[in-house]
């Protein structure tokens, strides 16, 4: 119901020209901001008052509201690894990991790929292109015009999960799941735009906003029941920081609360690929990207063609399915 809308024709640009926040407040549906705060900004995905309506209304949809209302959250037991694993178990699929893929050549009847190192090549029908972008994009021999204009240049966010062993809870309850730093939420508005520069990934950061502080504790001991103290703690950093800051910024927060802890495993990830306003509703990218769908035999999937959530690349890949394959 609130998935993708292909067809351009059933938008209303008008009202997508202006930032999320802007497009609530015209609605009188501004109660919802403070909610936005942790539903959006404490999830990576920037804030209100700087994304374009496009991207919270995407995630922030009238059923994930209720959903949320009502307290309907969940998460698998073994984590999202584990479905991927038995679902590949379970079906044909060929996978083959560890196989580094140097160049794709396309033509009007095929795709033949060419492997690192022993530059062997192997025929396909089709390409399924779910490799993030920009980087991707470096692999097609032959990118056009359109695909170098549409997956050449994106806005990131940096989120950066960190592994830490807790020892015990400091001056916070026994049994507490989440902490966050709300007053840091409203000010996570940076991001950096992520291009190719001959070849290379470039990332220049924007509205920068000084602090790398924490955003939430999650105690996985025990929200998991783990058998260790462990806690993954979540940070919106910037590209550009050293893994020493970062760690000394939760050093320093958390040790307000009497907690001391020793990082036992760090990972940073390019996260939440979005166009700016104008490349939403002027340049109608994302429009451009499902009309690309299909043409010189290539299906482009992912965050970058929908939205950085399981749910919204599962929906985009379900839509293209029915409207577009199974016709
Ligand atoms: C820490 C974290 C927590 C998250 N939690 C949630 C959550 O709770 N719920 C939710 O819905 N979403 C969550 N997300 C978002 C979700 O994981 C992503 O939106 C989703 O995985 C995006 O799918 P994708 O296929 O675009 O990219 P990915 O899942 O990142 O898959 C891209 C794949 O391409 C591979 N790849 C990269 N380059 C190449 C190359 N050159 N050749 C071959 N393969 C390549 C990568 O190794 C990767 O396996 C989370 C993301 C992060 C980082």
């Amino acid at each position: 119901e609130y998935m993708f809308p292909s067809d351009p024709g059933s938008v209303d640009f008008d009202a997508l020209n202006q930032t999320f926040e802007s497009w609530l407040v015209e609605r009188r549906l501004e109660v919802l901001v403070p909610f936005l705060l942790f539903s959006m900004a404490g999830q990576g995905y920037g804030t209100a008052d700087k994304m374009p309506a496009f991207y919270g209304l995407t995630w922030v949809h009238p059923n994930f509201v209720y959903e949320a209302s009502m307290g309907l959250f969940a998460m698998f037991k073994e984590g999202y690894e584990t479905l991927w694993e038995r679902l590949a178990a379970s079906s044909a699929i060929d996978v083959r990991l560890r196989t580094a893929v140097r160049r794709i050549h396309r033509s009007g009847d095929g795709v033949v790929i060419e492997l690192e190192g022993s530059g062997e090549r192997e025929a396909f029908d089709w390409l399924v292109m779910a490799a993030p972008m920009p980087q991707a994009l470096t692999l097609l021999a032959e990118a056009s015009e359109e695909e170098r204009s549409l997956f050449g240049e994106y806005n990131y966010h940096e989120l950066t999960i960190s592994v830490l062993g807790a020892n015990g809870t400091g001056v916070l309850p026994k049994d507490y799941q989440l902490l966050t730093w709300a007053e840091r939420l409203a000010s996570q508005a940076n991001y950096y735009r992520m291009s190719l520069q001959e070849g290379q990934v470039q990332r220049k950061m924007y509205d920068s906003d000084g602090d790398g502080g924490p955003i939430t504790i999650r105690n996985d001991f025990n929200i998991k029941g783990l058998k260790r103290d462990v806690v993954a703690i979540l940070t919106l950093s910037k590209p550009n920081a050293t893994d020493a800051e970062l760690t000394a910024a939760i050093d320093r927060d958390v040790s307000k609360y009497g907690l001391e802890m020793d990082l036992l495993h760090r990972k940073r990830w390019d996260y939440m690929p979005f166009y700016s306003l104008e490349e939403v509703v002027r340049d109608r990218k994302p429009w451009r990207i499902w009309n690309l769908q299909g043409r010189s035999r290539t299906w482009w999937v992912g965050s970058y063609a929908s939205f950085e959530s399981v749910a919204d690349v599962l929906d985009y890949n379900l839509q293209l399915l029915n409207r577009r394959l199974c016709q």
